[in-house]
Order: structure tokens, then C-alpha cells, then sequence
């Protein structure tokens, strides 16, 4: 049996009385530490403005666990530190450094130490350069930092950012968190792929009609509006998940499953997206914004309408695309993408849709066979359903769809661990495989710019859905102009689009 490596390590985590370490971090940390996944010698020093003592973090940390043994609990907050700092103020750094190294002393902790940014995007680079120039990074272990999205603001500002990073840290020591490479199910799309001799021989364009990742929210964006407004959907969705499933799902196989090939066969796929230039943008991209509708048999008001948004704002909460991927095995196939908020499901899914037969011998019965459809649901499900045609039953003649389903997340007596907490655990091991290198990221940005310069010139191009619904109609024209539609997720039985 594998024996569970158990990374020693002080974790400093810049924002630690934000949302995201409450909501995500520090449950993840202890769920690792209940699993037995860090060493003893482990510790957790908290930074962020607030004039905290080590017990208000502890007391912050035990109401974030979730769990009846208040005795774990307690041992687990022990190892956990807070200094007030302002990370602004280079002799804050300072007092960092003194603290980690008495913490290292007392728990005796090799110099092996993470540095998580779970702050706003303005002062990772600040907090770069102070790092370095307290001297908190000049140890004889290793040192890793992490980093949260949005990773620049477009390519200028992100090879800005990654600049100032790399004054610091070198690139196999900055680890770019896109939490969706911590999905069990985006995690399983290497396996699907690659694991199954019936799927990797088909995995191509001679047999793939088309491809559809869909990553609907039924929230609008509640409190963020500020964030949302720089932002939308294109940076926030498109830029960075939703281009790092289409690679996960293009690339061909890599050679071995180190961090490098891996990321390598990624990094080819960003590169051979075909680029949309600003003339084309309109017929490839579609833009939409949620206006008043109705969710859950409740009326829910339009974007403009949100606290912190324009009251003429045209940021997109929508973005539906069609991708064209330059390559031998993808030539000709439409990856058809969409992410939106207000839609009236809430789901991550990928559909692959495969090419008719040549022949339908079946052409009697007059109703056209149903594609072969794999599905790989993402989230909430999380599992696969491949569509294939049966018989119907009895002496009628005719076929119809059946489903195969498997349920990952209700068959498994073990629950899917978090995403946060994979990552965590994969960067204490000095994994690198799934988080984001700086080419992914650069490719992703060179190929987005174009569309958001346009859409900044052109706010014509906004159209407008109905909060509780799939999106603008221009969305759906996108794939019926090419003889498609979108396969809708109506129900949990899986019964999928209209006319089945
Ligand atoms: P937040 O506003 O809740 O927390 C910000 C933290 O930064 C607080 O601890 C605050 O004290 C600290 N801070 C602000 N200015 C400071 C200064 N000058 N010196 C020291 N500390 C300072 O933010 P959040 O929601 O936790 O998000 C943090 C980061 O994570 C952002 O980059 C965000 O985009 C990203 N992110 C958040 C989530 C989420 O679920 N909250 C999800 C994905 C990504």
C-alpha cells in the first residue's frame, strides 16, 4: 500500500479573514489534517488588516470546520497563527519573518514554507516584492506560492503581474489555482479519456460531430457586483476554466502523467485555438446580460439592477462561444462553450456529441436516430450518462434513446473531497500538474483580448435574456446555424432536450 506522504510545512495565508479562507481554506486544511495528510509539524500563520489576536483566528478557524470531534478541533487550531499586517508596509514583512522562523523553532518545521494569496489581485505583486525583500524566501527548503484568480486583467497585466511574481518566485515554484482543476469530475476527464479503450479511438474528428461545456449558475452576482463589473463573464468563467476544460478535453495523450507533459499537451491546444479577430467576434461570440425574470417561482430583478452595477451597465453575465481548435484531430469540430448567471439550471457539464452513422438502416421508422451522446456532469451531479439507441420495447418498431448512467457522487461511500483541498494537498507535495502554468495563461489571455477590446468599443453587441432561462436567442442561433442545438439538462432522471 502507498504510503501517505506528509509534507512539514508553515503556510502563510495574506487574507486570512476573507471569505475564501473561511469559506474554503481552512475546512480544507483540516479535513487534509483529519485525513492525516499534513505532518504534526505543520503550521498555519494568518496575515490581513484586522487588529486579530492568534485566539480570535483559532476561535474564526474552529466555527469554519465542520466537525462533532471538538477535540481534534482544538489540537488542529493550535497550530494556527495571526499577525495583523498591512501588506503594503515592507516592515510588516519583517515581523513575518521573525514569526515564522520562531514558529519554526518551537515546532520544529524545516524551512519549508507556502505563501497563499487570498487577496484582491492589486497587491500580489506588492506582496511579491516585500517578500523578497525581507528575506522571508531566502531558506534552505523549498518555497511555494500560491495564487488565486483573476491572474491579470488581460495579457498586458498579467505579464506584468507575472513579472513582479517571478522577481520572487521562480515558475515551477508559483502555483496558479484554477479550482476547477480540483473537480473530481474535471480530474476524471483525463481518466474518461485515456482509461477507456472505447472513448480514445473515437476521440477525434471523424467521429465527433461537436463538444458543449455548459457552466450555468442560477445566482446572480449578489454582493460582488463591484468585482462583476470589471470583470464578467469572459474574465471571470471563460478566460480561465472554462478554456482549461476545452483543454483537458482536446489534448491529446500525454506521454506520461508528470506535470510537465500534461501541462505541455494543454499548452498545445491553447495554441492552436484558432484566434477570433474583432471582425469575427460577433458571428463566434455571443454577449449576454440577465434582465428581471423569474427563478424558482420567484421574480428576481435584471443585472442592471444589482447593487454596485451601472444602472446602464453592459458587462456580460453571459458568454456563449464557438471555438475552432487548429489541429489534425480537432479540424472542423465546433467547441461550443457557454457560461452564464441567472440561467435557470445550476450545472457543469460537458457533452460530446458523436457523428450520425453513415447509414441509418432504421430510416423506416422516419424518426432520426438519437446522437450518441456522452455526458460528463461536472457539478452538482457528478458522473457520466452516454446515450445510446435501443430497441423500443414490444413488437412497435422503432428506436429509442437509452441512457447509461453512473453517479459518482451517489454510489461513493466517500464524499468527493473539496477542490481546495486536493490543490492544498497537491502543493505541499510539490504537484504542479493541475494548476495553471504561465503559457496556459498566456495563450488563454492572447486569445480572449481580442473579444473583450471589441466588446469594450462596441456595446451594441450586448444582448439580453431573461434571468431563469438558457440565455439570448442569439446563443442558441449560434449552433442552429450550423445544423446543432444545445443539449439542455432539464431534470435530475436525465432526460435531456426536447423531442426525445
Ligand atoms: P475578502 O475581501 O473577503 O478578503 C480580503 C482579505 O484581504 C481580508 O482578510 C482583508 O483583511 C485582507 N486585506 C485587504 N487589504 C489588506 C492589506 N492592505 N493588508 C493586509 N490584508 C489586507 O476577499 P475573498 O473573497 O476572500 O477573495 C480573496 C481572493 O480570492 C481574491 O483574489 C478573489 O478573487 C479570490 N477568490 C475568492 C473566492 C471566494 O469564494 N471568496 C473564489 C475564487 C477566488
Amino acid at each position: 500500500m502507498n504510503q501517505i506522504v506528509k509534507p512539514a510545512t508553515t503556510l502563510v495565508i495574506f487574507g486570512a479573514t476573507g471569505d475564501l479562507a473561511k469559506r474554503k481554506l481552512y475546512p480544507s486544511i483540516f479535513n487534509l489534517y483529519k485525513a492525516g495528510r499534513i505532518s504534526k509539524s505543520f503550521s498555519v500563520v494568518g496575515v490581513a488588516r484586522r487588529p486579530w489576536t492568534n485566539e480570535e483566528l483559532r476561535k474564526t478557524v474552529s466555527e469554519s470546520v465542520d466537525s462533532e470531534d471538538k477535540e481534534l478541533v482544538r489540537e488542529f487550531c493550535e497550530h494556527f497563527y495571526y499577525l495583523p499586517v498591512d501588506v503594503t508596509n515592507i516592515e510588516s514583512f519583517n515581523e513575518l519573518k521573525s514569526l515564522v522562523e520562531n514558529i519554526e523553532k518551537k515546532h520544529n518545521i524545516p524551512e519549508n514554507r507556502m505563501f497563499y494569496m487570498a487577496m484582491a489581485p492589486q497587491f500580489f505583486g506588492t506582496i511579491a516584492t516585500n517578500l523578497k525583500a525581507s528575506g522571508i524566501t531566502d531558506i534552505s527548503g523549498w518555497k511555494r506560492l500560491i495564487i488565486e484568480k483573476p491572474f491579470g486583467h488581460d495579457l498586458a497585466s498579467a505579464k506584468q503581474l507575472n513579472h513582479e511574481l517571478r522577481e520572487a518566485f521562480s515558475e515551477d515554484e508559483i502555483y496558479r489555482i484554477d479550482h476547477y482543476l480540483g473537480k473530481e469530475m474535471v480530474q476524471n476527464i483525463e481518466m474518461i479519456r485515456f482509461g477507456n479503450a472505447i472513448f480514445e479511438p473515437l476521440w477525434n474528428n471523424r467521429y465527433i460531430s461537436n463538444v458543449q461545456v455548459t457552466s450555468s449558475e442560477t445566482l446572480g452576482v449578489e454582493d460582488r457586483g463591484g468585482y462583476y463589473e470589471s470583470s464578467g463573464a469572459l474574465r471571470d468563467m471563460f478566460q480561465n476554466h472554462m478554456l482549461q476544460m476545452v483543454a483537458l478535453l482536446a489534448m491529446d495523450p500525454p506521454n506520461r502523467l508528470t506535470p510537465d507533459d500534461v501541462r505541455n499537451e494543454k499548452i498545445k491546444v491553447l495554441r492552436a485555438l484558432r484566434p477570433i479577430s474583432k471582425d469575427e467576434v460577433k458571428h463566434y461570440v455571443v454577449r449576454g446580460q440577465y434582465e428581471p425574470g423569474t427563478l424558482n417561482n420567484q421574480e428576481v430583478s435584471g443585472y442592471r439592477s444589482e447593487k454596485n452595477v451601472d444602472a446602464e451597465s453592459s458587462t456580460e453575465t453571459y458568454v456563449g462561444a464557438k471555438l475552432l481548435i487548429d489541429s489534425h484531430r480537432w479540424a472542423g469540430v465546433p467547441f461550443y462553450i457557454r457560461t452564464g448567471k441567472r440561467m435557470s439550471v445550476k450545472t457543469t457539464e460537458i457533452i460530446i456529441e458523436f457523428k450520425d452513422l453513415p447509414m441509418n438502416i432504421y430510416r423506416k421508422d422516419e424518426e432520426k436516430l438519437h446522437p450518441n451522446l456522452l455526458i460528463i456532469h461536472i457539478q452538482p451531479d457528478e458522473g457520466i450518462t452516454l446515450f445510446l439507441n435501443g430497441k423500443k420495447i414490444g413488437i412497435s418498431e422503432g428506436s429509442v434513446p437509452v441512457q447509461l448512467n453512473y453517479c459518482h457522487n451517489c454510489l461513493t461511500t466517500v464524499n468527493s473531497p473539496e477542490a481546495y483541498e486536493r490543490l492544498l494537498n497537491d502543493c505541499m507535495l510539490g504537484d504542479m500538474t493541475n494548476f495553471t502554468h504561465w503559457d496556459e495563461v498566456e495563450s488563454s489571455w492572447r486569445f480572449v483580448d481580442p473579444i473583450s477590446d471589441y466588446w469594450a468599443k462596441h456595446s451594441e453587441d450586448l444582448t439580453m435574456y431573461e434571468a431563469g432561462t438558457m440565455g439570448p436567442k442569439e446563443s442558441h442561433e449560434l449552433l442552429e446555424r450550423d445544423g446543432f442545438r444545445w443539449w439542455e439538462y432539464t431534470n435530475q432522471i436525465n432526460f435531456y432536450g426536447s423531442g426525445i
